[in-house]
């Protein structure tokens, strides 16, 4: 079913044309009012390149200089000179890594879709482990919980199999549980950001002394929270 007559019959320079022609009278449409946002700010050149260059003259400098004085010393200078290269080539790598990952974590969104970080600070009073499906963190009851991920709040209320008054904050098939809490001052549906306070904390439920239980579920299989923070 194929029809190699259709594409050599076309001329390959009049649709080329057309097309472009098209596109630029659709693009130049109505100028919009006196302002132009996009030409009055200009595009800051990458200060970065320069400051590598003299970093790179003086590692070449530090290079030159080991390798006449490993020539001068005559033993094996083949071996040596590249064991001495070795760190001074990383040191460099490293340096010109750095400064092109900087600007690029400046820009990194507030967005958190995923579970990241811990909901208190405190201190641990169980793992997960086969029985336990979160972490335990001991803290006093009022204590503010912030969410560690954006999310949809799917339960604000009480659970009576053990988790007291608990809040579940949803992202896709990620799950955050946070229980035992003594007031919740969210409620079903809410949009939460990550940070967010879903809870003060307390001692509800199948709780033997004041502290948060803390989970997170992946497609209701339950992980490691330490896998996150
Ligand atoms: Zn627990």
């Amino acid at each position: 079913m194929t029809n190699p007559i259709l594409i050599p019959a076309y001329d390959p320079l009049s649709p080329f044309r057309t097309l472009t022609d098209k596109h630029e009278t659709s693009a130049s449409p109505v100028p919009t009012g006196q302002t132009s946002p996009t030409s009055s700010t200009p595009t800051p050149t990458t200060t970065t390149t320069p400051s590598a260059l003299p970093d790179f003259r003086e590692l070449l400098a530090l290079m030159m200089m080991s390798m006449t004085m490993q020539s001068q010393g005559g033993e094996e200078s083949g071996f040596s000179m590249s064991s001495m290269m070795a760190p001074i080539m990383m040191t460099l790598m490293e340096q010109l890594m750095s400064q092109e990952v900087t600007p690029e974590e400046t820009s990194t969104p507030t967005a958190q879709p995923t579970p990241n970080g811990l909901p208190v600070e405190g201190r641990f009073t169980q793992d997960f482990h086969p029985g336990h499906n979160g972490v335990d963190i001991a803290i006093v009851t009022g204590t503010p919980i912030q969410s560690t991920m954006d999310g949809t709040v799917i339960h604000a209320g009480w659970n009576n199999q053990g988790y007291g008054n608990l809040v579940i904050v949803e992202n896709e098939g990620y799950r955050t549980y946070y229980a035992h809490l003594s007031e919740i001052p969210v409620e079903m549906g809410q949009t939460i950001r990550a940070g967010d306070t879903i809870g003060l904390s307390g001692n509800t439920g199948n709780s033997t002394g004041p502290h948060l239980h803390y989970e997170v579920r992946y497609n209701g299989q339950p992980l490691d929270p330490a896998e996150f923070y």
